[in-house]
C-alpha cells in the first residue's frame, strides 16, 4: 500500500501544504514558491470497510444514454457501484469501462460491475421496459422542458415504492441534449432533483451521485 504524508512549506510567506507519496522527490521542494518543505503531518489511511447499508432496491440497473465526458462515465461508475446498482448499460457514445482513460477516474469499480453496451439506448430501454422493468428518468442539466402532463418529481418528496425487488432502469441522459425523447415518452416516471440558485442545472454525474444516494438510501 502506497503510504503518504501531507508536507509544508518551510517559507513563512508561503506555507503552502499538499500531500505527497512518502519518498516522492515532488515534496521536497514547495510547488508553489520552490523553497524546502517539511513533514507536516502523517494522514492515517486505514482499510476498514464503510459500513454497509442494503440497497433500497436490489434490481435498479442504470442505462447511460450517450454520455459524452469519459471523466463523467467513470465517475458515474464508482459511484453507481458504491449505491448498489446491480448492472450498467451503455448506451450509443457512452465509453466502455475498458476504456484506457476510465481506469484512473474510475479508481477499479470499473471492473466490480457487470455492463452491457448498446448501439441504441432507446431499443435497450424498449427491451428491459418488455421485460418487465420500470423505465425511470432522472432529468437533469438543461433538458428540454417537459410537456404540462408530464411533469417531473422531486426526488426528495417522493414516496418511493416499497418493493425491492422491482426490476428498474434509471436513466441518465447525454450532457447536452438529456435523455432522448423517445425514452422520456416511454417512462414510468421522471424525477428532477430540487434547485436553488440562478444556474438550474448540475454536472451529469453529480446529478446522478444526488439521486442514486437519495433513491437508494434516503
Ligand atoms: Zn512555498
Amino acid at each position: 500500500m502506497q503510504l503518504y504524508e501531507i508536507r509544508q512549506c518551510e517559507a513563512v510567506a508561503c506555507h503552502f501544504r499538499f500531500p505527497v507519496a512518502v519518498g516522492d522527490p515532488a515534496g521536497v521542494r514547495c510547488p508553489h514558491c520552490g523553497e524546502p518543505t517539511a513533514l507536516a503531518a502523517t494522514p492515517q489511511i486505514t482499510e476498514t470497510p464503510f459500513p454497509q447499508f442494503a440497497p433500497r432496491f436490489t434490481q435498479l440497473e442504470l442505462l447511460l444514454d450517450n454520455i459524452r465526458s469519459l471523466y463523467n462515465v467513470g465517475a458515474i461508475m464508482r459511484t453507481a457501484d458504491g449505491a448498489g446498482v446491480k448492472h450498467l448499460h451503455l448506451g450509443g457514445i457512452t465509453a466502455p469501462p475498458t476504456h484506457p482513460k476510465l481506469a484512473k477516474t474510475a479508481l477499479g469499480a470499473e471492473g466490480a460491475l457487470p455492463w452491457t453496451q448498446h448501439r441504441n439506448s432507446v431499443h435497450a430501454a424498449q427491451e428491459l421496459k418488455a421485460a418487465g422493468y420500470e423505465i425511470w428518468v432522472l432529468e437533469e442539466g438543461e433538458t428540454p422542458a417537459l410537456s404540462d402532463a408530464e411533469v417531473a418529481i422531486n426526488l426528495f418528496t417522493v414516496t418511493l415504492p416499497d418493493n425491492a425487488n422491482q426490476p428498474i432502469l434509471l436513466v441518465i441522459g447525454n450532457e447536452k441534449v438529456g435523455v432522448d425523447p423517445a425514452i422520456q415518452q416511454m417512462a414510468d416516471c421522471t424525477f428532477a432533483l430540487p434547485m436553488s440558485g440562478v444556474k438550474n442545472s448540475l454536472n451529469v454525474a453529480v446529478a446522478f451521485g444526488i439521486a442514486i444516494y437519495q433513491i437508494q438510501f434516503g
